[in-house]
Formats: C-alpha cells, sequence, structure tokens
C-alpha cells in the first residue's frame, strides 16, 4: 500500500507564524487563577465604555436579518461619506481595517515584492504582507520613535509596493507630521495611512486626498465606537481603487448586524465622543501618575494606550508580575521593545491598580 501524503502547501503560507491577537477574558482569568470579573483587560486598546448604549437596542429590534447585506455597501458608504467627509465612491468598509489591509496587499504584493515599515508599530501589515509572499522591509524609528524619512526613502526599490504609516502609531503613540506624510506620499509609492486612533488625536491625513491619488486613509470603529468584536472599519483612497477593492472584496464582508450598529453609532456620535474625552482625559491623568513611578518611563501618547520604558531587562519579569496580578497589558518579549509594556487607558479604577502594580514591580 502506498503511503498517503498530504498535498504541499505554498511554501511561504507553511512558514507562517500566526498573528498573536487577545486571548478572551475567560482564558487570562483561568492563567491568573483569579474570577474573571477581577481580570484587568487592558491589552488590546478596547474601549471600557463598550459601544453606544443605542447599538444593543437597535440590534434587538432590527428585522431583516434573514437577508444578505448589500454587497455595494450602498447604505454603508452614504452614512460614512457623512462621517469621512469623503464622497461615497471614495468609501469601502471592510469586516475591522485589518481586512482592508489584507485586501489593499492582496491587490499590491506578489511573491517577491516588498512593503516598508518604520518599526516599532502594529504587527497586521507584516503579517498580512507574509500571506502573499512578500517581504516587510522594516525600517527602524529613530530614538524618539520618529520616522527615519532618509532611512525609508533609501529602500525604495522597484519590488516596493506599499508604505504603511499609522498616526497615531500603535505602540508608540506619536503622531505622523503632515510634512513626513508628504515626503512618503512623493516617493510615489501606495501610502496606506492607519489612523484607528483618529479620534483620540484629532490629527487626519482626510484632506491630503484631494491631492494625492496614492493615499488610502484606514479607520476603524473598533476603538473609539467601542465595536472591536462586531468588526467594522473603513478606507477611503481614490475612486478607481476603491471601485477595483469593490470588485474584489468577499460580496457580503461586513455583516448586517455590523452595519446596523456602525450607523446607530453615527447617529450617537456626541455621546461616544463624550466618551472619547473621558478616556483621553484619564489617559492624562495615568501619564501624571506613571510618572510618578520610580524606575517607569511613560512615553507621551496621542492615543487611548500609554507605552511604559521599564529598566533594562526587566521587562518579562514585570509583564509576568502584571499578570499574576490578574494585570494584562501587552508586551512584546523580543526586539526592541523588549523593555517596553503598552497599556490600553480603561476605567479610574483600573489605573490605580494597573500604577499601584508598576510601583511594587518596578522597584
Ligand atoms: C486596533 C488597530 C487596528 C485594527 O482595527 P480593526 O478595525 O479592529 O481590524 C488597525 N490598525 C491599528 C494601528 C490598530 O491599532
Amino acid at each position: 500500500m502506498t503511503q498517503k501524503k498530504m498535498p504541499s502547501m505554498l511554501p511561504h503560507i507553511e512558514a507562517l507564524e500566526a498573528y498573536e491577537g487577545v486571548d478572551p477574558m475567560e482564558v487570562m482569568a483561568e492563567r491568573a487563577g483569579i474570577s474573571p470579573d477581577k481580570i484587568i483587560r487592558l491589552n488590546g486598546n478596547e474601549n471600557p465604555y463598550g459601544p453606544s448604549p443605542k447599538v444593543a437596542a437597535a440590534l434587538g429590534e432590527y428585522p431583516n436579518f434573514n437577508y444578505y447585506p448589500d454587497p455595494d455597501q450602498r447604505g454603508l458608504r452614504r452614512v460614512l461619506s457623512g462621517y469621512l467627509n469623503v464622497e461615497p465612491e471614495k468609501i469601502i468598509a471592510g469586516n475591522g481595517s485589518d481586512e482592508l489591509i489584507d485586501l489593499l496587499l492582496r491587490m499590491y504584493v506578489g511573491v517577491g515584492d516588498n512593503v516598508i515599515v518604520p518599526t516599532p508599530t502594529f504587527g497586521m501589515y507584516s503579517f498580512s504582507t507574509g500571506i502573499c509572499g512578500g517581504e516587510t522591509i522594516a525600517v527602524e524609528r529613530d530614538d524618539k520613535f520618529e520616522i527615519d524619512l532618509e532611512a525609508m526613502k533609501s529602500v525604495v526599490t522597484a519590488k516596493s509596493k506599499i508604505i504603511f504609516l499609522t498616526s497615531p502609531n500603535n505602540p508608540t503613540g506619536n503622531i505622523v507630521p503632515e510634512a513626513q506624510t508628504r515626503a512618503m506620499l512623493d516617493t510615489g509609492l501606495l501610502v496606506v495611512m492607519d489612523e484607528a486612533y483618529f479620534e483620540f488625536c484629532g490629527d487626519t491625513a482626510i484632506p491630503l486626498l484631494a491631492e494625492y491619488p496614492n493615499l488610502v486613509v484606514l479607520r476603524t470603529f473598533s476603538k473609539w465606537a467601542g465595536l472591536a468584536g462586531l468588526r467594522i472599519g473603513v478606507g477611503a483612497m481614490d475612486p478607481h481603487l476603491a471601485a477595483t477593492m469593490m470588485a474584489m472584496k468577499p460580496p457580503y464582508n461586513v455583516n448586517l448586524a455590523a452595519e446596523v450598529a456602525l450607523t446607530t453609532s453615527l447617529e450617537d456620535t456626541p455621546g461616544l465622543l463624550a466618551r472619547v474625552t473621558q478616556i483621553v482625559d484619564e489617559r492624562d491623568r495615568m501619564m501624571e501618575k506613571l510618572k510618578q513611578v520610580p524606575n517607569l518611563t511613560p512615553w507621551p501618547s496621542r492615543a487611548n494606550f500609554i507605552l511604559c520604558e521599564v529598566p533594562d531587562g526587566r521587562g518579562k519579569e514585570i509583564f509576568e508580575g502584571l499578570c499574576s496580578r490578574g494585570i494584562f497589558l501587552r508586551y512584546w518579549p523580543s526586539g526592541r521593545l523588549k523593555n517596553f509594556i503598552r497599556t490600553s487607558i480603561g476605567l479610574p479604577h483600573e489605573t490605580d491598580a494597573v500604577v499601584e502594580a508598576f510601583r511594587e514591580l518596578c522597584a
């Protein structure tokens, strides 16, 4: 009898490392040996106040979940046009902005191509590049985590297809000034500006869309609107690019529950922005408290998280100490961020608990 063999996969897929997302609350609780209601979960930059209270009501009343959503996203693009102040034909909604990142890469990057990313930054860009068989060229930010424009330009070759910029950047918290965005756009490559944390800072590249057809701006409802679990993000771009992306996306990529939640959220924008203001105020309060902790350096942030630098070589031990207290923050065990821990901004009592734990652990 001949040995049966599994057909071989594409080599770059076989070699892929899974993206490390955040674990569910119950899993964290079990790991710490603490009941789930005592866990402090500040590792995903999620919204501690949840969605607009109007969302649950709207979902409960919605009569048409037995129908497929509109593959052309007519209603969605109309309401998003008001949110972004951009014409509907330049807009596309995705199953989270993660899906839009994946679609863009599949449109531009094949095996042997590359993508340029100022690092450290959000991990999804290099992950999705890997799925396409592309290479990520990571260009180190300077010692203030600012983008090194000259280094970015110097690595551009004919194989380079996309530059990813993130403003405010995750996890460093700083924005990309307009002059830097323009310098990157002037390379002629597609520049994807990820504004996942826009509402926390108010700074946007949207006005540059009128000038640069090679610019794509991404936003998400996961952070400011508290809809991370329903998966909805949005992109604004050149209308021809948007039309091509509309044609290649899965027809029903945004589910109707997400669409209802998004529409309801935009009707309750003032309520949601009031909470964004609360989170920003809490961030500033946490920053002041973190500055008082000996042996800890919090980096300035324009988003809903703060990157904290701990003494050299002690990142892992401090991160594990936090976990054993039921406090789950974000840590990167290797590379340049091994002495850094990122905390999302949560509720005031969570701020106090995190600061207190840092005070004990960094002593
Ligand atoms: C959280 C985050 C996203 C993911 O957004 P989704 O819409 O939930 O997929 C995208 N970009 C950055 C920089 C993020 O931090």
